[in-house]
């Protein structure tokens, strides 16, 4: 047998070390200058990313799920308002609901894109619906036309989950530029990672990002005059150091990541039994996750870990039918997509800095289990 290549399911270390010079001197700056909490980092670390994204105004915030919350209770929610999510997420997007008062209403996923299907949006809308919060899973776009025009006729605000989808487009549309404001992680696995938590809002809203900037600063902008109440949730200088330098990665890094999709795909499709990812017209995915669908998924998983492979299942349990959501007593016919889903996604090692000796041996690996 022949030497093992070891594929990890991301390298942070060999990022690092791509850019190891920028990213110290980064560091040091800050050190050097004390700005540890706001300061010029975070300031020209909000300028860039609303730039990058092309939104008028970003407000920096200490996590992504701090940024869910955070642009939930600046655009009102109160006890007894009902938010769609999408029922296949990270559990960030619907725990925020609550947390900001309101009640999670799941909607399903669509069967190929696992983003959530704009014909059922309609039938989950009750008097008390205020929101809508698509989430743009693995780093492909909801189908942000319908949504959008489905939120306009119930008059409800729209608030993207863009955690996994930094750069992906709509229609040749950047993702977070669609809803009253979108939210965005930076947590280090991302495909814009921080060295620990990081999170920002955009929005075209100038009233909205004062709003979410004095909730995520105890409910002020000045010291000392709290108008509201509201929580600590800062992004600190070194952090937004961090995320400048790798900024100007970025589309480099997303160019890597969809070609290296471009060679999963042309290698694995057309295999009996695999599914590979399915992108839907109009869509630009920016390939946070890479996701397989395999009916022996559990198996597929442990014959690429004996190989060396790392891979990761997002997720293993869809929102509804996790035992924090016991009490909406979820059944599978609800939300059948997201059920099916659950038991047959795979996430592949995908990274920009991945060697192409690595991408061979995971396309072996997979190839040798299917055809076995
Ligand atoms: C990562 C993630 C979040 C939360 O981000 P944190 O920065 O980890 O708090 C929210 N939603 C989705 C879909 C995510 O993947």
């Amino acid at each position: 047998m022949s030497k093992q290549v070891k594929v990890p399911f991301a390298d942070l270390h060999a990022q690092y070390l791509n850019i190891k010079k920028e990213m110290d001197a980064a560091i040091a700056g800050v050190i050097g200058s004390s700005a540890f909490i706001r300061g010029p980092y975070v300031d020209a670390f909000e300028k860039e990313f609303a730039a990058l994204i092309g939104a008028p105004h970003c407000v920096s915030a200490a996590n992504g799920t701090d940024s869910l919350y955070i642009a939930m209770r600046a655009l009102g929610v109160k006890p007894g308002d009902e938010v769609i999510v999408p029922a296949h997420s990270w559990i960030a997007t619907s725990e925020t609901v609550t947390q900001a008062g309101g009640t999670v209403v799941f909607c399903d996923t669509d069967e190929d894109t696992f983003t959530i299907d704009p014909a059922l949006i309609e039938a989950k809308i009750t008097p008390r619906t205020v929101g809508i919060i698509p989430v743009h899973l693995y780093g492909q776009a909801a189908d942000m036309g319908p949504i959008m025009e489905t939120a306009a006729r119930h008059r409800l605000w729209v608030l993207e989950d863009c955690a996994q989808a930094h750069l992906a487009a709509w229609n040749g549309r950047t993702v977070g530029t669609f809803g009253a404001a979108a939210s965005f992680s930076f947590y280090p696995g991302k495909n814009l990672g921080a060295m620990g938590d990081a999170g920002a809002l955009v929005t075209a809203d100038g009233v909205l990002a004062e709003r979410m900037a004095m909730l995520a600063r105890h409910g002020g902008l000045v010291k000392n005059e709290h108008r509201i109440e509201g929580v600590n949730s800062r992004l600190d200088g070194l952090q937004a150091a961090v995320l400048s330098v790798k900024m100007k990665h970025l589309r480099k890094w997303t160019a890597e990541r969809r070609k290296l999709a471009g060679v999963y795909d042309r290698e694995l499709s057309g295999i009996e039994g695999l599914e590979i990812p399915i992108v839907a017209g109009g869509r630009e995915h920016v390939y946070h996750i890479y996701a397989l669908r395999h009916q022996r998924r559990d198996e597929l998983k442990k014959f690429l870990a004996e190989r060396g492979i790392e891979t990761v299942i997002n997720y293993p349990v869809a929102l509804p039918f996790l035992p924090a959501y016991a009490r909406l007593g979820a059944r599978p016919e609800d939300f059948p997509n997201a059920y099916r889903h659950q038991s047959t996604v795979l996430s592949l090692p995908l990274f920009p800095e991945m060697t192409p000796e690595q991408q061979a041996a995971v396309i072996d690996a997979v190839k040798t289990f299917c055809r076995g």
